[in-house]
């Protein structure tokens, strides 16, 4: 493969790193995005931003090895670690998970805020441009709505999971999920977690009762988050007492009485997640290759999508560095990549069947014993030994 222009679609997470990571290998990278980047607001082409966003433990590895300074500045705009079993209250159905040190710690940011710092590093980088504009054509080359066409040595298509050029992949596999996500966030003073830094419920994919999720984001605030599967309440109602109607229906009202009578600071976000999807690479073009969400894109309630479009650039990059580039030898890395989170994904997400059975089995023993808990959370956070932070 020729190294002099890279060209990458959507600057999301996956869109940024890659340029990032894979600028030193290419003369010129030029990435292309039709919202305005840069800011900490919700915007359009990346409106999951307003929920709840957790970067597993795997993911901040990959991250603060790319961007040194990240951890700092996360710190430094108040972003607090939490211990996932020391700090976290983790209820469900059939319990709550044991409390105890388990040094699986990560940094608990707001996406915009991630998002926004690894932008303004990103954008230090002479040698990448950005273009502001909407991709009307991905073919052999690209085109934006102003009619201007871009070639490159190679394209990378990372424009999430609900943009239209991933139809020519081959899908493997969808999962129908009917997630629906209402956010809001609080100043944290105003909230006691029951002496903990996170609370979970965890919501069933049988829809008999929402889930939520409070966690601290940056600037001394928290974010909550309810989550239901099949929601038959109305997603447009983006009413705070609505919010809190629904609040009251999550098991055990431990959710609910930490919110207490705290005041939100602005409006409640909802977000519709129709399905989870798996493609394959193999291929519409050979200079053109997907990756993140564009690729898979996962069951957001295990939090997975930022860390394995991470995971995916590590590849990418070895692929580039070492001259072994191919579509289709890249494609089988990340279908290696992807397996893992899939599978974990696919069988949170069942309703029923014997898997289902075995899970809640699984979950069960998570409750007793801390040595399952622990091997629980490795698998959760895509890490395989011992990390101390
Ligand atoms: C409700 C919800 C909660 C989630 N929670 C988590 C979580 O806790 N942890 C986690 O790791 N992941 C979570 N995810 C998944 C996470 O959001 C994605 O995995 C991640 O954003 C993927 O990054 P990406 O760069 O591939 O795509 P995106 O972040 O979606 O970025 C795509 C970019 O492409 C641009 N774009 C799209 N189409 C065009 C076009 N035609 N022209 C120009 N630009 C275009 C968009 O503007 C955008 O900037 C969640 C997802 C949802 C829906």
């Amino acid at each position: 493969m020729k190294k002099d222009k890279l060209i990458i679609l959507g600057a999301g997470i996956a869109g940024l790193v890659c340029a990032h990571v894979l600028c030193r290998y290419f003369r010129e990278v030029i990435i292309i995005d039709r919202d305005e980047l840069g800011g900490e607001s919700i915007r359009r082409g990346a409106s999951q931003s307003a929920h709840q966003h957790v970067l597993l433990k795997k993911g901040q590895m990959i991250l603060f090895k790319y961007f040194p300074h990240l951890r700092n500045q996360l710190k430094a705009r108040g972003c607090i670690y939490v211990d996932w079993a020391e700090d976290t209250i983790w209820d469900n159905s059939f319990g709550r998970f044991p409390i105890y040190k388990s040094n699986i710690k990560t940094l608990s940011m707001s996406r915009p805020l991630l998002e926004s710092l690894i932008f303004k590093e990103v954008v230090k980088n002479k040698k990448i441009k950005f273009i502001k504009g909407n991709i009307k054509s991905v073919n052999d080359d690209i085109e934006i709505n102003s009619g201007e066409i871009f070639k490159g040595d190679l394209i990378i298509g990372a424009m999430g999971g609900l943009n239209k050029f991933n139809k020519n992949l081959l899908l493997k596999k969808r999962i129908i999920l009917d997630l629906t996500y209402r956010s809001v966030v609080f100043n944290s003073d105003d909230l006691n977690i029951l002496g903990a830094k996170q609370y979970y419920f965890q919501t069933s994919p049988k829809g008999d009762f929402p889930g939520g999720v409070i966690c601290p984001i940056e600037d001394g605030k928290v974010i909550a988050t309810i989550i239901e599967y099949g929601s038959k309440l109305c997603r447009r109602d983006k009413s705070f007492s609505n919010f809190l109607d629904i609040a009251n229906m999550i098991p055990n009202g431990k959710f609910r009485e930490i919110i207490g009578e705290a005041k939100p600071i602005g409006h409640v976000s909802t977000y519709f997640k129709k399905d989870m999807t798996l493609y394959s690479n193999s291929k519409i073009n050979q200079k053109i290759i997907f990756l993140g969400d564009s690729l898979c894109s996962l069951n957001p309630t295990f939090g997975q999508g930022m860390t394995t479009a991470l995971q995916m650039i590590v590849e990418l990059e070895k692929k580039v560095k070492s001259n072994e580039f191919s579509v289709n030898s890249y494609n089988k890395i990340c279908q290696k990549v992807i397996r893992r989170p899939f599978l974990l994904a696919d069988l949170g997400s069942r309703k029923s069947g014997v898997l289902k059975i075995l899970l809640d089995l699984y979950l069960r023993l998570v409750m007793k014993n801390i040595r399952i808990h622990l091997f629980f959370l490795k698998q959760l956070h895509l890490i395989k030994k011992e990390v101390i932070v």
